[in-house]
């Protein structure tokens, strides 16, 4: 277990890449906001728009992108969060190709992030595909970015980027706990912005989401936490 209980003041600008829109807000949208509220500069990079995402076999994928992509700005805006980037790769079908790990390789170099925020795909029992890909691609593309003789194509006027510290979400070994007993409900509000994809009672969910964090944070003296597997490169 650590005692830091924040990332060093230095690390200035945080990306986060998931799946989907709503990943954020499901995963660690709390830290998010803790971290946007401490000045840090927040981008997502989301790969898909999640254009799967009815079953309801009417509505067209481009119809339901479209709304999603809404309902993550105004999650993210909620949040703090300076910037969204929607890479419209389709929904349920992303593979950890070398293609998708330049590309994002590029977007790295580009922005510069300090640090990743990235879905844990070694999670044991991680489902859905798109999540698994998702967190590998990232982590691979952090190791590309930072190399000479790796796209080397893409470096113009700039040098490799290196990342320093990787968190991973949804993850089943943490070692790193945020407090964020000041900013839970703000990931509630966030989370509730995702509308089309949100079935059920909204108070039932919100106790859900407080429950978890809750459970999380008590081991450590929080009254809610949540947890991730810190990797630092530095
Ligand atoms: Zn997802």
């Amino acid at each position: 277990m650590t005692n830091e209980t924040a990332p060093a003041d230095d690390l200035r600008t945080v990306m986060l890449i998931g799946a989907h829109p709503d990943d954020p807000e499901f995963g660690c949208a709390a830290t998010v906001a803790k971290w946007a509220q401490e000045g840090r500069q927040i981008e997502y990079v989301l790969l898909t728009s999640g254009d799967k995402g009815s079953h309801d076999p009417v509505v067209r994928p481009g119809q339901i992108a479209a709304r999603r992509e809404e309902e993550q700005r105004a999650a993210a805006q909620e949040l703090g969060v300076r910037a969204v980037k929607f890479l419209n790769y389709p929904d349920g079908m992303l593979e950890n190709t070398m293609d998708l790990r330049r590309h994002i390789c590029g977007i790295i170099r580009r922005h510069k992030p300090d640090i990743l925020l990235a879905i844990d795909p070694w999670r044991r029992y991680q489902l859905h595909p798109d999540h698994r890909v998702a967190g590998q691609v990232a982590i691979d593309a952090v190791y590309a970015a930072r190399e000479w003789y790796i796209f080397p194509e893409q470096l113009g006027d700039e040098e490799p980027w290196r990342v320093k510290e990787i968190y991973l979400y949804w993850t089943d070994s943490p070692d790193f706990w945020v407090d964020v007993t000041e900013s839970i409900e703000t990931r509630i509000a966030a989370l509730a912005r995702h509308s089309s994809q949100l079935r059920g009672n909204n108070d039932e969910r919100a106790e859900r989401i407080r429950k978890m964090a809750r459970e999380t944070g008590e081991p450590h003296g929080y009254a809610y936490a949540e947890g991730f597997k810190r990797i630092t490169l530095r």
